[in-house]
C-alpha cells in the first residue's frame, strides 16, 4: 500500500511517501516556516539528493496542495496521479485516554482529537490542521491518526495515576500517558523479531534518547510503564526539558524569581534539561565537544542523564520482574556510544554487559551489542516512526475495508 505519511508542526508539515509493506521510501520532505515570509519545501525522492523549493505557502491547506503537486509532478514526482495515493496516515500526539490504537478518521474522532488539545495544547492542533488541510485536498482518500500515547494505553493504573486527589483525575484526566509510543511499539517489535523470540515472551527496556527523551517498559509485548507523563516534560532530564523533579521547586522558583505561569513553563521545557545545566547546548554533541576540553558542567550534565537513564533501567528491570533486553534508540541512542556503554555500567549484576568493543563507534545501524556473558541482550535499533505509521495505517485501512 502506498501511504503518505504526514507529520504536521504549527508551522511544518513533514512528510514521508512510502510502501508500507517493504518500507521502501518513495519521496520525502518538509515544508516549513508555512504562514510565514520565505517558505520552501525540502524535497527529495529515494536517495541523498535534496532539492529546496521556494513556494508561497500562506496556510497548511496549501501546503498540502503544494506538497501532492510535488509528488506527482515530472520533475521532481513519484506518481503520476493523486489516484495512487491509497491512505494517508496522521502522527497525533495525544489521544488521551480513548484510543490505544490508531483510528481512522472520523468527525468524532476529530471531536476527540479536539478535545485532547487541552493535554497537549502545542501539538495536536497542529496536528488538526494537518489533517483538515489533506482531507481537503484529498477527498476520499483514507486518512488514519495514530498516536503517540497509543502504545502506552495498557499500563495499569498503579503506573498510569498520580497520587492527587482523585477528583482532578476524573474531572481532568490528570495521569501519565507517555509519549513516542509510535518508536517504542516499533523497536520493541523489532528487537523481538532480531532475537528470534516472540515479543509475548520478553521482558525488554526501550531507550528513546534523542533531544526529547522516554524509557519505556514492554513486558509481554505490551507496555507497563513510561518514563513521560501527562506531558512529555516527565521522566529523564533531556535536550531543554528538566525531566523528574520535586513538584515543590515548582512554586518555589515562581515565588523566588517573580515568574507567571508562562515563565515557570518555559524556563523547565525550554532553559532546563543538560542545556540548562552545562549553560553550552542541548545537543550532546556539543556537550562531549565542551566536556572534553574540560568544561565541569558539560561534564555534569552528561553524568546526570546517563545516571538517570540507568535509574529507570533498574527500576523498569524490577517492575517487570527481569528482563531481556535493553534497546537504544533515537539520535542520542542510536549514535552515542559513550552514553550506551555507561548507562548499563555495572549491571551485570542484572544480566547486563555490554560489548564494548562490538558497541564502540557503532552509529545508527542496528546491532546486538551485548557480551557473550550477557543474559539479557543490548541492542540498537534505529527507531522508523513513519515506517510504523504507515504500517499502522495499512493496518486500519485494511480492517474498514473488510468490515464494508
Ligand atoms: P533526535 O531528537 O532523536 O533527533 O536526537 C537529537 C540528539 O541526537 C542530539 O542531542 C544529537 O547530539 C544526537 N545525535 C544525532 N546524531 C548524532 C551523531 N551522529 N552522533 C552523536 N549524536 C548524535
Amino acid at each position: 500500500m502506498k501511504v503518505l505519511v504526514i507529520n504536521a508542526g504549527s508551522s511544518s508539515i513533514k512528510y514521508q511517501f512510502l510502501i508500507s509493506e517493504t518500507g521502501e521510501v518513495l519521496a520525502k520532505g518538509g515544508a516549513e516556516r508555512i504562514g510565514l515570509d520565505d517558505a520552501f519545501i525540502i524535497h527529495s525522492k529515494s536517495g541523498p539528493e535534496k532539492v529546496k523549493i521556494e513556494v508561497d505557502l500562506p496556510n497548511h491547506k496549501e501546503a498540502v496542495e503544494k506538497v501532492l503537486e510535488i509528488l506527482t509532478s515530472t520533475e521532481y514526482g513519484v506518481i503520476s496521479s493523486m489516484m495512487e495515493i491509497d491512505a494517508v496516515g496522521h502522527r497525533v500526539v495525544h489521544g488521551g485516554e480513548k484510543f490505544s490504537h490508531s483510528a481512522i478518521i472520523t468527525p468524532s474522532v476529530k471531536a476527540t482529537i479536539r478535545v485532547c488539545i487541552a493535554l497537549a495544547p502545542l501539538h495536536n492542533p497542529a496536528n488538526m490542521t494537518g489533517i483538515e488541510a489533506c482531507e481537503a485536498a484529498m477527498p476520499g482518500v483514507p486518512q488514519v491518526a495514530v498516536f503517540d500515547t497509543a502504545f502506552h494505553q495498557t499500563m495499569p493504573p498503579a503506573a498510569y495515576m498520580y497520587a492527587l486527589p482523585y477528583e482532578l483525575y476524573e474531572e481532568y484526566r490528570i495521569r501519565r500517558y507517555g509519549f513516542h509510543g509510535t518508536s517504542h511499539g516499533y523497536v520493541a517489535q523489532r528487537c523481538a523479531d532480531i532475537l528470534g523470540r516472540p515479543i509475548e515472551d520478553l521482558k525488554i527496556v526501550t531507550c528513546h534518547l534523542g533531544n526529547g527523551s522516554s524509557i519505556a517498559a514492554v513486558k509481554n509485548g505490551k507496555c507497563i510503564d513510561t518514563s513521560m507523563g501527562l506531558t512529555p516534560l516527565a521522566g529523564i532530564c533531556m535536550g531543554t526539558r528538566c525531566g523528574d523533579i520535586d513538584p515543590a521547586i515548582v512554586t518555589f522558583i515562581m515565588e523566588k524569581e517573580g515568574l507567571d505561569m508562562k515563565g515557570i513553563d518555559a524556563l523547565m521545557n525550554k532553559k532546563s534539561g543538560v542545556l540548562g545545566v552545562s549553560g553550552v547546548s542541548s545537543d550532546f554533541r556539543d556537550l562531549y565537544a565542551a566536556a572534553d576540553s574540560g568544561n565541569d558542567r558539560a561534564k555534569m550534565a552528561i553524568d546526570m542523564f546517563i545516571y538517570q537513564c540507568k535509574k529507570y533501567i533498574g527500576a523498569y528491570a524490577a517492575a517487570m520482574g527481569g528482563i531481556d533486553a535493553v534497546v537504544f534508540t533515537a539520535g542520542v541512542g542510536e549514535n552515542n556510544d559513550d552514553i550506551r556503554e555507561k548507562a548499563v555500567e555495572g549491571l551485570a549484576f542484572m544480566g547486563i554487559q555490554i560489548d564494548k568493543e562490538k558497541n564502540r563507534g557503532l552509529r545508527g545501524t542496528e546491532a546486538n551489542v551485548s557480551a557473550p556473558a550477557s543474559t539479557a541482550q543490548v541492542l540498537v535499533i534505529p527507531t522508523n516512526e513513519e515506517l510504523a505509521i504507515a504500517r499502522e495505517t495499512e493496518k486500519v485501512v485494511k480492517l474498514l475495508h473488510e468490515s464494508t
